[in-house]
């Protein structure tokens, strides 16, 4: 997230706004609204849900981030632009980057007459946290 990003998408640095790119920064955690609009509420108490949320909005519409579909429970935040993948657990839905450059052939057959512009691969399984939980449970 740089930011020209920002600037184009003309948004006002507020206090506020500030917090929320401040808390997004670097952030390799994938964090939901909801999680972006708790942390920041010990700083702006009378911050409010719509604000982080529209926000977010504007900046996912400008490609400043991205937004992940891949939790179904609920959407995600990656403060990443560039092209990714993830790495994502069962169990606690933790999600990490993948920066790995995949060559993925689509026969011209397969490809419906789509210009093929990208690609995003979620692999899925269990973290470290969760199979040392499961790992105790068993015993
Ligand atoms: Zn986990
Ligand atoms: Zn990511």
């Amino acid at each position: 997230m740089d930011r020209q990003k920002i600037k184009e998408a003309g948004l006002k640095l507020t206090p506020q706004r500030l917090a929320i790119l401040d808390y997004l920064r670097d952030n390799l955690e994938h964090p939901s609204a909801e999680d972006i609009y708790k942390a920041i509420l010990e700083r702006f108490p009378t911050m409010s849900f719509a604000t982080v949320y529209n926000t977010l909005e504007t900046l996912r519409e400008k490609g400043a981030i991205q937004e992940l579909t891949i939790d179904p429970q609920k959407k995600r935040f990656d403060p990443n632009p560039r092209p990714h993948h993830h790495l994502i657990c069962n169990r606690c839905k933790k999600i990490l980057d993948i920066h790995i450059d995949y060559q993925l052939h689509v026969p011209e057959e397969k490809k419906n007459g789509f210009e093929i512009v990208g690609n995003h691969i979620e692999f899925y399984g269990i973290c470290p946290g969760c199979r040392l939980k499961m790992s105790g449970m068993q015993s």
